[in-house]
Formats: C-alpha cells, sequence, structure tokens
C-alpha cells in the first residue's frame, strides 16, 4: 500500500508543513490542557486516547438541545433531560449515615419541584445559594406521583448568560475510573473546547475543490468544529456527512489500491484457450441453458483467466441461482489449459454431493476426478496423492483435507472455495502455496451480501453477482406456524408424502445447549416415526454425532428416494440438492438466524413440484425473532433478506473474516450510510482510473493524508 503512494515531486515546504502538521495531531494527550500525565494514562487505558488526533476523533454519541426552557407546571414525562430556569429555595439534610440525602425546593413562575441528592450532600450543600436563580437541568423522574430532580446539574443564571451554550451539547462517553479523575462526558467536552482552537491551523482541507463542490461537502475543518460543537441541527447532519464521507473515502482507498495493486503485481497462469473439454461440455453435456446471470458471471471469469493477472473472485448469488455449474465451467477452462483444478467444501455431506453431480456432468467428457475428505482410506488416499503429482487427476473435490501440505499437485491453476465464509483466511491463503504461482481463487457465498458489506468487507475482492434464477421455479411458500398446529402440519406432510414428495425436518443444534438440542432431535424422531408408520413411511435421520459413513447412508437413502422423510440437525443446511423434496419444516425456527433459515428454505424448490417451508416456533417471540420470521414469510429474495440480517444483527457479526474495527469507521454505518459509501465508493473509483498514482496537482494533499492515514496500518490477508 504504501509504495503506491510515493512521495513523488512533492515541494519542500509541503514535506515540512506535513510534519509540522502531522506532530501537532500526533502530540500526545497528556500536553493538553486539563489532561496530564496520570489522566493521561487513564484516557489511554480507558479510552484508547493517545493523541490529539485519537481526541479529535473521539466523537459525542448524542447531543442535547440546550435552546429550549420548560416550564415546571408544563413537564408530562420523565424521559427526557429538561432545562428550567428557577429559584432555589429551603435546602435540607435529611437522614443520617449511608441514607443521609439532601433535598431543595425549585420553583419558577407556575410552580416548584423537589431536588435530591444522595452523594456528595456536604459539597453540594457549600456550594448552592439559597434564593439565587437557576438554569436547572436534568432528568424528572416520579416519586409519589410528583416530579422531582436527583442530581441535577444547577448553573447559576449569570453564568450561564455570560457563557451561553449555543446550539446543541454534545454528550461524550466516559467511563467509571474516568469520571472517579473528574473526567466524565461533560469533562471531556470540556476537553475537546481545549483541543480544538489549537488545531485550526492543522486541520487544512485535503480533498480536492472538485470533488467538495461535486458533492456538494462541507470544508474538513467546519466539519470537525461542528461534530464536537454544533450550531444546530441542520449543521451537524452536514458535519456528519463529510466526515462519514471522508472514512469511506480512506476506506475505499485502501481497498481499491489493494485491488490495482494485486493487479498489478500479482501474477497468474494465463489459460489462453478453450478447448475441448469447455466446448465439448457447453455443446453436448450441460442438461440446461445458462441463464443471463450465469453467462454474464462466466464472461467476467473468463475474461480474468485469459489475462495473466491473478484472478481473486467472489461469486454471490442466492441460493439456487446455480453457483456450482459456473464454477465447473471455469474449472473445464483450467483443464483445457493442461491445469488441474480444486473445488473445496465446508462440510463432507457438501463435498460427497458436489462430488457426485461432478461427477456425473464429467463423465461424458473422460475427466479424472476424485473425492478428498477425512473419510478417505489411506489406501484411496496414496492413490490420489499420487495421481494428483503426476497429473493425471484433473479436479479434485473435498473438504479441508485437499489443502494439507501433503496435498501436492502437478499443475493446479483453479481454487474454487464454496461457502467461502466457513474458511478461515489461513485455510483460504494455503492455496495460494499449491502451485510455482498461485492458482487463481474463485470463491463463492451461500447466501448474497448485503451491497455495503460487499462494496467495504469484500470491496477488495472483484464481485460477480448471480442474480437471476433458472426459470421455471415456482415461488417456496413459507408459512409460520405455531407448535399446537403441529398436527395440521403433519397432515399436510401426509398429504405431500401420499403424493410422492419428501419432506425434511430440521431441528437447531447449537452447541452449549447440545444436550437438551440433542433430546429434542431424539424425540421429534420418535414423533415423527410414531405419526408417519413403517411401511408407509421410511424416515432417515441424520446429525453431528453420526460417524461420517453413517450420515452418508442415511443421506443416500434419501436421495435415493428410498425415505420420504429426512429428520436432520443443520448438517444438512449447506448445498444439499434432492429435488423431489418440497417441504421442509423448521422446527423451534425462531432460534435460528435469518441467512440460515433462508439457506435451508433452499434445500426445497429445486424441482418443478410447488414446494413449502413452514416455520414452526413457540408463542414466546422477541422482537427480533418476530422480524427474522414475518422477513421469511414476507420474501423469497435472498438479497433482501441478507439487509434485513444486517439490520438485526449489525454488519460485524455477518463479516466473518474482518473485525468490524478493521473498518476504521467512527461515525460511518454500513447498515446506514449505504448511500454516502457508493459515493465515496464511485468518488475513489473515479479519481484512481484518472490519476492511478495520484500525481496530479490537485491530489496532492489527499495523497498526503492518505500517507498519513494509511502509514501505519498493518496490510490484510491476500485473501478475502
Ligand atoms: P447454488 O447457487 O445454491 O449453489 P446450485 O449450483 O446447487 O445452486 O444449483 C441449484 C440447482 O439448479 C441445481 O440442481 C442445478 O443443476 C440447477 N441449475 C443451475 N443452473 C441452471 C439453469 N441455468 N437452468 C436450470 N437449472 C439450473
Ligand atoms: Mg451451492
Amino acid at each position: 500500500m504504501r509504495n503506491l503512494l510515493p512521495f513523488g515531486q512533492s515541494y519542500c515546504w509541503g514535506i515540512l508543513l506535513l510534519i509540522f502538521r502531522m506532530n501537532l495531531l500526533e502530540t500526545s494527550i497528556e500536553y493538553l490542557k486539563g489532561v496530564g500525565p496520570k489522566r493521561g494514562q487513564l484516557l489511554k487505558k480507558e479510552l484508547g486516547l493517545s493523541n490529539y488526533s485519537d481526541l479529535l476523533h473521539f466523537f459525542p454519541f448524542r447531543y442535547v438541545d440546550r435552546s429550549h426552557f420548560h416550564k415546571i407546571n408544563g413537564l408530562i414525562s420523565a424521559t427526557t433531560e429538561v432545562q428550567i430556569v428557577g429559584t432555589l429555595g429551603v435546602i435540607k439534610e435529611q437522614g443520617a449515615g449511608p441514607k443521609k440525602r439532601l433535598t431543595a425546593q425549585f420553583s419558577d413562575e407556575t410552580g416548584s419541584v423537589e431536588l435530591i441528592w444522595f452523594k456528595g450532600v456536604k459539597w453540594v450543600k457549600d456550594s448552592l445559594k439559597i434564593g439565587s436563580t437557576y438554569v436547572l437541568y436534568g432528568k424528572p423522574s416520579v416519586y409519589q406521583n410528583r416530579f422531582n430532580f436527583p442530581h441535577p446539574e444547577l448553573e447559576l443564571l449569570n453564568d450561564f448568560k455570560a457563557n451561553p451554550i449555543n446550539g446543541l451539547q454534545p454528550v461524550y462517553p466516559s467511563t467509571e475510573r474516568l469520571s472517579n479523575q473528574g473526567l466524565n462526558g461533560k469533562a471531556i467536552g470540556k476537553l475537546l473546547k481545549n483541543l480544538l482552537p489549537q488545531l485550526q491551523n492543522t486541520l487544512q482541507e485535503y480533498l480536492p475543490d472538485y470533488l467538495i463542490k461535486k458533492y456538494r461537502l462541507k470544508g474538513c475543518r467546519e466539519a470537525y468544529n461542528q461534530v464536537h460543537f454544533p450550531a444546530n441541527i441542520e449543521e451537524l447532519e452536514k458535519a456528519q456527512r463529510r466526515l462519514k464521507f471522508d472514512e469511506f473515502l480512506f476506506l475505499q482507498f485502501e481497498l481499491l489500491q489493494q485491488k490495482q495493486l494485486h493487479r498489478e503485481t500479482i501474477k497468474g497462469f494465463a489459460f489462453k484457450n478453450l478447448g475441448s473439454y469447455f466446448n465439448d461440455f457447453y455443446k453436448q453435456v450441460l442438461p440446461f441453458t445458462l441463464t443471463g446471470a450465469q453467462q454474464r458471471v462466466l464472461k467476467e471469469i473468463r475474461k480474468d483467466l485469459r489475462q495473466g493477472i491473478h484472478m481473486n473472485r467472489l461469486v454471490q448469488g442466492d441460493v439456487g441461482s446455480g453457483k456450482t455449474i459456473v464454477a465447473l465451467m471455469a474449472m473445464l477452462m483450467a483443464l483445457d489449459n493442461n491445469f488441474q483444478a480444486c473445488l473445496m467444501a465446508p462440510t463432507e455431506i457438501l463435498a460427497n454431493q458436489h462430488f457426485s453431480s461432478l461427477k456425473e456432468l464429467t463423465q461424458p467428457l473422460g475427466v479424472e476426478i476424485a473425492l478428498l475428505t477425512g473419510s478417505t482410506k489411506s489406501a484411496e488416499r496414496r492413490k490420489i496423492h499420487e495421481q494428483l503429482e503426476n497429473g493425471t487427476l484433473k479436479i479434485l473435490i473435498g473438504t479441508h483435507a485437499l489443502i494439507e501440505d501433503k496435498v501436492k499437485f502437478k499443475n493446479l491453476g483453479l481454487a474454487v472455495v464454496d461457502e467461502q465464509h466457513k474458511f478461515g483466511v489461513a485455510q483460504r491463503a494455503s492455496l495460494w502455496k499449491k502451485n510455482s504461482l498461485p492458482p487463481h481463487i474463485l470463491v463463492m457465498t451461500a447466501t448474497p451480501i448485503p451491497r455495503t458489506l460487499a462494496m467495504s468487507v469484500y470491496g477488495h475482492l472483484d464481485i460477480s453477482v448471480i442474480d437471476e434464477l433458472p426459470p421455471g421455479r415456482k415461488e417456496i411458500e413459507t408459512h409460520h406456524r405455531y407448535d399446537s398446529s403441529r398436527l395440521q402440519v403433519f397432515g399436510f406432510m401426509k398429504q405431500q408424502i401420499e403424493l410422492g414428495r419428501q419432506v425434511y425436518v430440521v431441528y437447531p443444534l447449537i452447541e452449549e445447549s447440545e444436550k437438551m438440542d440433542y433430546k429434542d432431535l431424539m424425540d421429534g424422531y420418535e414423533s415423527i416415526e410414531r405419526a408417519f408408520p413403517k411401511p408407509n413411511c421410511q424416515i432417515s435421520i441424520v446429525h453431528g454425532r453420526m460417524t461420517a459413513e453413517a450420515k452418508e447412508i442415511e443421506m443416500q437413502r434419501f436421495v435415493k428416494g428410498q425415505t420420504q422423510i429426512m429428520v436432520a440437525t443443520t448438517v444438512i443446511e449447506v448445498g444439499v440438492n434432492v429435488p423431489n423434496a418440497s417441504i421442509m419444516v423448521i422446527e423451534s425456527s425462531e432460534r435460528f438466524g435469518l441467512s440460515q433459515l433462508h439457506q435451508l428454505r433452499g434445500r426445497v424448490g429445486r424441482g418443478a413440484e410447488q414446494s413449502y417451508c413452514i416455520l414452526m416456533s413457540s408463542y414466546k417471540l422477541s422482537a427480533n425473532a418476530k422480524t427474522r420470521l414475518k422477513t421469511m414469510v414476507e420474501t423469497n429474495d435472498g438479497f433482501k433478506i441478507s439487509e434485513v440480517d444486517m439490520k438485526l444483527r449489525g454488519p460485524g457479526d455477518l463479516m466473518g473474516t474482518r473485525q468490524s474495527g478493521d473498518l476504521n469507521l467512527k461515525l460511518a454505518s454500513l447498515v446506514l450510510d449505504g448511500a454516502i459509501l457508493e459515493q465515496a465508493r464511485l468518488c475513489v473509483q473515479k479519481i484512481l482510473n484518472n490519476d492511478p498514482q495520484l500525481a496530479l496537482m490537485p491530489h496532492q494533499p489527499l495523497k498526503r493524508k492518505l500517507q498519513e492515514k494509511l502509514a501505519d496500518k498493518t496490510q490484510w490477508g491476500k485473501i478475502s
């Protein structure tokens, strides 16, 4: 990253000015008026604030409007802070020992209320002046049907007038230890009051004028001033928009430069030819017409692969959008150029499934293909190793077993990672070392990623979107049913089974409560056995406590239609494909996350028949769970579901590979500020297209700013 932004031809004074500016922002916080060494240490420890810049970027978490005054008889709710001008009346000390408290009367022309203190009684009493007029600020509470104010802030009206708060007052977070050292939220506000005037010269604009105008941004100095001490709501919003824009802008520079660097520096094998593997498959084997989206994505992949650069591409698409066939055709491109390919899946079941479908599809082409998982027998394993190294084996499907060091390829050209979020960065990165140049990487998601995440967390990857489902799919009908209607649900299952369909019944299995979950699963299995007796109905069961072999046997019985009901835990979540299964019953569905529910639902609706998803739940549902179930009932669109999911869970939970802290977003939110993110990304793309090295004059201040920002950032992993 650093190398991409050399200092170039900057003028000496520019550098000097930069050093001067940087130094001021990097000044240790202890030197700020009102801090000192001891509090400095504490600020660092408690809030991570070690220099001026940290404090400048320590933003209020809310603002209170101090421009309005209330009257005592106008108090109506005890929920928000109010401000009242009034006179302090009688002060009384009551109780003794730990129960000692101080009360005072406070009146305006409309009435009076009681003020009350439980702590610092003596100090408060000594500092208050009976009969004086004060500005009271505090949150009323109700006691015996009357309002009172516990621990209000009081300021003499004269002082208030001499030093009025114009506009909104910032509220900063603090901690108990800091408050004990006199640094509560209010005191931190004072520190910012001391800091900002000193920084006015340092806060020079770094965005070129044309961008400020184009995006109608507030100047950067003004934005910092207003975000800490806003004159009013409108100014605050403008300031926040500018600072959020900048946060996204820096992030996009980092991601897009990483991408640029990748393209420029990491060489990849050039797959020059499309040969008989690909062409024969396309013309003679492919059992259906590709959707427009699949064709487009294949073109994008083809373009990457022929160029001699290294492909690092993410394919995202909804459940059932047909990612597998796209992956296969990319692998055939590798084979046509005398390279091998591999596909890594997160579970054995899924690897098995991929293996059998890909084996069938590639058989007419005479492609050597094998499966390698944890349960591959050692004789078979040895044979695979040998054939991989001598090159007779062309495609290897497997679990993470295939990234072990022992597994050596003659010439691996493409690695596909299915359901990429299930693998760790290190696991994926080890694929890079499987050849002299890193093999091309194609990662596939299980479900769509919210747009803002795609643009941030995955913003350094090339992304292809399969946003179209194969034709002829019927919308899955989704219903929410309470446990009390289980008999009706069983009745419906019976009808469908009589029509020749198959049914999944899925139970949650979450590790901490595994024993109980296991019991639920077994109880459920028994009641299904009673309700669906043999010989008319056969039941499979698959759960995590079974051996891989036993699981596979049960799966196969269901796949072949020998059993009608599959009782399972979420091991069947990913990828399993049984087109004749048309009902998905999810037990305790309120315990599943949205993307998991959507994944599970995606196991049906794969054949020609109308499919159904039935979400069973108890009556007791949290608001969040209600939203999840309602969303599932309302839509089948994985892109919409992923947006709701991010709103409910927050982006951090969805990201997988990177921590939200890595994105360095203090004000901007991936949930709320998508529009600003979009603008910032476009803006950076345009700048880098026109001026990839930021060599043009108007970009110099921005370039310096980026150097400052990115200088001490460790480089992120190379792979998604
Ligand atoms: P996912 O994207 O969830 O991995 P799959 O690749 O498993 O989806 O595809 C789901 C099903 O759709 C498979 O049975 C596959 O053969 C079928 N399929 C894929 N593409 C098409 C298409 N263009 N037309 C018809 N069926 C397709
Ligand atoms: Mg899949």
